[in-house]
Order: structure tokens, then C-alpha cells, then sequence
């Protein structure tokens, strides 16, 4: 099957940017093996460069979203994320990144500054309530990411006009409650999303 580069659900337009990320998660269709999601393949066998999404991509336009979201962390590369996403905004495009808000952890800098400006909205993934239940469902690499992902949180809204954390329903300690009101006292918003639902 050919690899998926950009896909698209109801009115999006996704960038499958990369396959790496630094967490596990026991729920990822890639810690399955499992690279199909919808009826895309998003398995990469490469790295492929910006030019090569932007041709993709086509009027931005024409979407109610570009959104950074496939089989792995956009923010692994973030210069050719930010070279999309300044793409899309010159065109006219309204931009949203899915991520594990760990970019600012791996990359030792704040690359919120970056998006300033690029990212229109922002989806983070919390998918936990406390330390020890995101260990257990996210089985992260590098130490330290849970609490960094609510640094990232706190700190976005100062950067990215829209800022929402989430959590899936149904996953064994998860307390998707504690989670809402976790998000509220960072000063974002909240959502609530359901197992093998992508976007
Ligand atoms: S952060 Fe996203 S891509 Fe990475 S393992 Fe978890 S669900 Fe999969």
C-alpha cells in the first residue's frame, strides 16, 4: 500500500509528519503494528521534506483545517512543521496541532515561541490525571514527561490563540474528571475523546 503523506477526514487536511515519538502509548495503533488508521496507511519508510507536503497540500483554502496529526509526534520535526504551517497561514489556511506537548522536554527550548503566529489551536495530549496512570498508558522515554506536558499546557495559551488538553474515556485509572479539572486550572480547555477515534 503507498505511503500517506497528507489524508483527509470530513473537512481536514492531515500531515502525517513522522512515525517516531518518545512515548508508547498502550492505545496507539502504532505500538499495535497496526499502521492503517481510516482506510490511510501512515506508516513512513522516510522523512520526507517540507516542500513535498506543501505540494501536497494544495489551497489551504479549502479546509477548514490543516492539522498535524499521524503515526507518531509532530513536533519530532518541528522545522519542517514550521515550515508547513507558515506555508498554510501565508495561503490564507487556519492551522492545528495534535501532540504529546512534549516538544519544549525533547528539544530543550521553548518551541511554543516558534509556533507563535503558525499554530492556530493546539490539542495536547494529557491522557492522564497523575504520574504513575500517564507511566502506565504512555510508557514515555524520557524522564520527566508528565510534568512537562503540563508545563507545555500551562504555557501555551501565552503563544497559541486556542489551547485544549485531552483524555480518553474508558481507559483502565484514567480519570477523565480529574483530567477536566486539571486542564481548567492550567487555564486551558478540556476534551474529552473516545478510543480509535483520530483527529
Ligand atoms: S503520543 Fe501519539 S503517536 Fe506517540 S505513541 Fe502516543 S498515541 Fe502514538
Amino acid at each position: 500500500m503507498k505511503q500517506t503523506l497528507v489524508y483527509d477526514i470530513g473537512e481536514n487536511r492531515y500531515i502525517n509528519l513522522t512515525n517516531s515519538c518518545t512515548l508508547k502509548c498502550r492505545f496507539c495503533p502504532k505500538t499495535q503494528n497496526n499502521p492503517i488508521v481510516h482506510q490511510y496507511n501512515l506508516g513512513l519508510d522516510k522523512n520526507p521534506s517540507a516542500s513535498e507536503y506543501i505540494d501536497l497540500i494544495g489551497d489551504p483554502k479549502q479546509f477548514n483545517e490543516i492539522v498535524f496529526c499521524g503515526f507518531g509526534e509532530p513536533t519530532m520535526r518541528i522545522e519542517v512543521l514550521l515550515e508547513i504551517a507558515e506555508f498554510v497561514k501565508q495561503n490564507g489556511g487556519r492551522t492545528r496541532l495534535n501532540t504529546d506537548g512534549l516538544a519544549n522536554h525533547l528539544h530543550k527550548r521553548n518551541v511554543l515561541a516558534d509556533m507563535e503566529g503558525l499554530i492556530d489551536a493546539v490539542s495536547v495530549s494529557m491522557n492522564a490525571q497523575s504520574e504513575n496512570v500517564y507511566k502506565k498508558h504512555c510508557q514515555p522515554s524520557l524522564e520527566g514527561s508528565f510534568k512537562a506536558m503540563l508545563d507545555f499546557l500551562k504555557m501555551a495559551p501565552e503563544y497559541i490563540p486556542e489551547v485544549t488538553a485531552t483524555a480518553i474515556e474508558g481507559l483502565e485509572d484514567v480519570d477523565v474528571d480529574k483530567c477536566r479539572e486539571i486542564a481548567e486550572g492550567l487555564g486551558v480547555s478540556f476534551r474529552k475523546r473516545y478510543l480509535d477515534v483520530v483527529g
